[in-house]
């Protein structure tokens, strides 16, 4: 199994962990830092769903706590995607630009797919625009 097979599969089981009463589209991720350490997230929703949480922001919210500033890679699956895959939302993506996401993982139906957030985040506004 490649690392990158490796991380959708524990992106997939961090979903397991998912409180996602409302949408039933449990969604699992894996932060790994630039010093290879990982941290898991997943979606975590509210029935005020302003309040809720994409499963990228629990996992990089649990690196940044401890104290990661540089993420190198995110991988992400949604257990419940049928026959799409669910890629990160806006707002997510623009936190990963915060930490120097470089690699971001995306599990799918016929498997992960790597792509460089400036794929899916072009000109993006980061830390170095301020
Ligand atoms: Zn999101």
């Amino acid at each position: 199994m490649s690392s990158i097979e490796e991380l959708a599969a524990q992106a997939r089981d961090a979903a397991e962990g998912s409180y996602s009463p409302y949408s039933e589209f449990r969604v699992g991720a894996v932060i790994v830092a630039a010093d290879g350490s990982r941290y898991t997230g997943a979606n975590v929703e509210n029935a005020a769903f302003g309040s809720s949480m994409c499963a990228e922001a629990t996992a990089i919210g649990q690196a940044v706590a401890s104290g990661v500033r540089k993420i190198d890679t995110v991988a992400v699956a949604c257990i419940d995607a049928v026959g799409n895959p669910g890629f990160p939302c806006g707002n997510c993506r623009q936190l990963m630009v915060e930490f120097g996401v470089e690699t971001v993982i995306v599990d799918g139906p016929d498997g992960p797919v790597v792509y460089p957030l400036t794929a899916l985040l072009p000109h993006s506004f980061g830390p170095e625009d301020l």
